[in-house]
């Protein structure tokens, strides 16, 4: 049995920040990974660059989160996005702010910002033990002064007794990184409640979705989420067709609602408009003009040839030529007069999802109602505290996740050290 004050279950990004801020408060610390080294998902990170947090201030980064932003912001005030990059600066990782507001390391490895955290923790005296995966953990009663004890046991039968715990063992998403929900089960065995967990940050994908479509990326374009047919939510920017579906930066903004309500068996379809920056008058005016400036050969076969003289003369001028085949396939019978309507009207009925196996994050967690918002503590059980993707918060994409699990870990570490020393 090893004795500490404060086990850390888990070593992604809210687990290694809890251990760092705890050991700094004062604390003695175990931090517990499962997985042979800490962060593999960090890795994955901003694809390998780690988009670690968002410069926003808090009235419109809480706009990101979901699906209670209120209950982050205690956490937001005790470790903010401006503190978070003080930290790193200040362990050695200077950073960068991209367009979005988005903050990365200068040297763009997400690499870099486990390897500045794992050096750090150690500096700190912290002990991180590897290829410990937690199987249970239990509290003991209370002794004549009240004090109670948590014993965590791991697979190889190794036992770790501390006055607090922090569980942060992550979500369901990406679970190659080692994170397979396993801090919900902890959770469920203390008495919490877990609202039920979806895929979010994921592809969506269309009915008769062909091969067609993967690899085309589209820049400012909009896509509008219908579910039963209301409008629910729009989006502009640039989005991607992948093997998986419709994804990109407004694929995913919309993915969490979809997702949501596929799961509840409502009817959703999404609508692309890849002209949204003029009116739908604008853009018949646009490809007159087109057509006007025509050498009269090229304007006869528009009028003979049909689609076919659509899709070689007019199409190429708005729209990426990879693009063209599937817009010619899904939109059935293209004219030169229904062509401004189509190009803004491309409807797509949505029959599925990306799964947790290529999702960025979950949706869902450990219940807000039973933390306190002002620790991260446990309502039921003194000296157990959350952090990171296992509570049921979740951000867009933009920094905002990894900010939650920077936010939730420190404000449970301290309130961890402030109840211990
Ligand atoms: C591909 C991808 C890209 C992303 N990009 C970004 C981005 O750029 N910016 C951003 O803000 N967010 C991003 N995210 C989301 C972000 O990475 C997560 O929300 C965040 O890492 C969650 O941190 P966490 O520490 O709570 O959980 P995790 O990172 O999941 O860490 C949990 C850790 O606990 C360990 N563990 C689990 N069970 C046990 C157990 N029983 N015993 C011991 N250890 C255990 C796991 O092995 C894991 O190391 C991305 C996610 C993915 C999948």
């Amino acid at each position: 049995m090893i004795y500490t004050q404060l086990t850390v279950i888990g070593g992604g990004a809210a687990g290694m920040f809890a251990a760092a801020t705890a050991a700094e408060a004062g604390l003695k610390v175990i931090l517990l990974e499962k997985n042979a080294r800490c962060g593999r998902k960090i890795a994955l990170t901003g694809k390998g660059r780690c988009n670690l947090t968002n410069t926003k201030p808090w009235e419109e980064f809480a706009t990101h989160i979901h699906p209670k932003n209120v209950f982050l912001k205690n956490a937001f005030y005790a470790m903010s996005n401006i503190k978070v990059m003080e930290f790193f600066e200040r362990i050695g990782l200077p950073l960068t702010v991209e367009r979005g507001d988005r903050v990365f390391p200068q040297s763009m490895r997400a690499q870099d910002v486990t390897d500045a955290l794992l050096a750090y923790l150690k500096n700190l005296g912290v002990k991180v033990i590897t290829e410990a995966e937690v199987d249970s953990i239990s509290k003991t009663e209370g002794d004549l002064e009240g004090t109670s004890l948590f014993s965590v046991v791991d697979k190889k039968g190794r036992s770790y007794a501390s006055q607090s715990v922090i569980i942060a063992t992550g979500g369901l998403s990406y679970p190659v990184t080692g994170s397979t929900g396993d801090g919900y089960r902890f959770a469920r065995e203390f008495g919490h409640k877990v609202t039920g967990c979806f895929p979010s940050l994921t592809a969506v994908v269309p009915t008769s979705y062909s091969q067609q479509y993967h690899g085309i990326s589209l820049k400012n374009v909009e896509l509008t989420l219908f579910v039963n047919g209301d409008e629910v939510m729009s989006q502009f920017g640039d989005l991607d067709f992948t093997n998986g579906g419709i994804e990109g930066p407004i694929g995913f903004k919309i993915s969490r609602k979809a997702v949501y309500n596929l799961i509840n068996g409502q009817k959703v379809s999404v609508k692309l408009d890849l002209k949204p920056a003029v009116t739908l008058e604008q853009l018949a005016g646009r490809i007159k003009r087109e057509i006007d400036q025509m050498a009269p050969a090229l304007k006869s076969r528009l009028n003979t040839e049909g689609v076919k003289a659509i899709s070689s003369i007019l199409l190429p001028k708005l729209m990426p030529k990879a693009l063209i085949a599937p817009f010619v396939a899904a939109n059935n019978g293209i004219t030169v007069a229904t062509l401004p309507q189509k190009l803004k009207n491309w409807s797509f009925p949505i029959s599925s999802y990306v799964g947790y196996e290529r999702c960025v994050v979950t949706a869902g967690g450990v219940s807000l109602s039973e933390i306190s918002q002002k620790t991260m503590e446990s309502k039921f059980h003194k000296g157990l505290y959350f952090a990171g993707e296992v509570i049921d918060l979740d951000g867009d994409t933009g920094g905002y996740n990894l900010q939650i699990a920077f936010s939730t870990a420190a404000l449970a570490a301290v309130s961890a050290a402030k109840a211990i020393l």
